[in-house]
């Protein structure tokens, strides 16, 4: 009885306007246009929010234009810090949260980041960065540049993503981490201050590995090892050595493998580098 009389109060409040609005919603989404206009949304607002985060200013902004990230943005140099107006806005959120974003940004950008990173601004940017939200909601645009390269010398033998395996020779490999020449014995660098939280034999492939856990979901590994000069529970400091390279164990000949983790996952280290 009770639920007759509910069914018949909604048929009779309109039927016709329940319908359309939910499909309205559903043709709505997969478009691209505003796809793409959310998605520009976002990169403006992080640029300037980064922008005024690390003093940056104008630079920012530029960098970003120069990759094709960012066609014309024009970044206050002293903007007012809007990021706890940001934080509270769930819409913004689950925008910056959407992958599409980083994958736009992969491949083109190649900047030198060894004298970047590790001169002047040790661990600021990546500080800044951290204290502001989890690594997860981190864009790609903002977390660039905010670690150190592990090496003196970045020469990429192996990219991360799918890949012909170089052990067995099949295809679609998942290489989870970036691959960098470099002969055994060569120091490897931490790429941010952290705790060592492993370093030891790692059994499925990374040989001797050590990870430093920089806080707030970020970590690094640091793979194939000849040897390792840091133990677990260690403090380090960007740009001490925490290991020397090798061949160790699921590894074809001497280079450091890298990788970048983000609550427990790993991601294109190119996006943090
Ligand atoms: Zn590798």
């Amino acid at each position: 009885m009770t639920t007759q009389t509910v069914r018949g109060r909604r048929r009779a409040t309109g039927p016709a306007s329940e319908y359309p609005v939910a499909e309205a919603v559903m043709t709505v989404r997969p478009r691209d246009a505003h796809r793409d206009a959310r998605r520009r949304r976002s990169l403006f607002s992080q640029v300037t929010e980064f922008a005024a985060a690390s003093g940056v200013g104008q630079k920012a902004g530029i960098a970003l234009a120069a990759t094709g990230l960012v066609l014309t943005v024009t970044v206050p140099s002293t903007g007012p810090m809007t990021s706890t107006a940001d934080t509270g806005n769930p819409a913004a959120a689950a925008v910056a949260a959407q992958p599409e974003v980083s994958a736009a940004a992969s491949a083109k950008i190649d900047f030198n980041r060894t004298t970047v990173a590790t001169k002047g601004d040790p661990d600021g940017k990546l500080k800044q960065l951290l204290s502001a939200q989890s690594a997860g909601t981190i864009t790609r645009a903002a977390s660039t540049g905010s670690l150190g390269a592990p090496l003196e010398q970045m020469v990429t033998a192996s990219p991360f993503g799918f890949r012909v395996s170089p052990i067995t020779g099949g295809a679609g490999e998942f290489h989870r981490g970036q691959d960098y020449a470099a002969q055994c014995g060569t120091s490897v660098f931490a790429a941010a201050s952290g705790t060592v939280t492993f370093s030891g034999w790692h059994p499925y492939g990374g040989g001797n590995r050590v990870v430093i856990d920089h806080g707030n979901g970020l970590e690094t590994t640091y793979n194939h090892l000849s040897s390792s000069s840091v133990q677990v529970g260690q403090k380090v400091s960007r740009g001490d050595v925490v290991a020397l390279s090798g061949t160790t164990g699921a590894s074809t000949g001497c280079h450091l493998h890298f990788e970048v983790m983000v609550n427990g996952e790993v991601v294109d280290p190119l996006g943090w580098l």
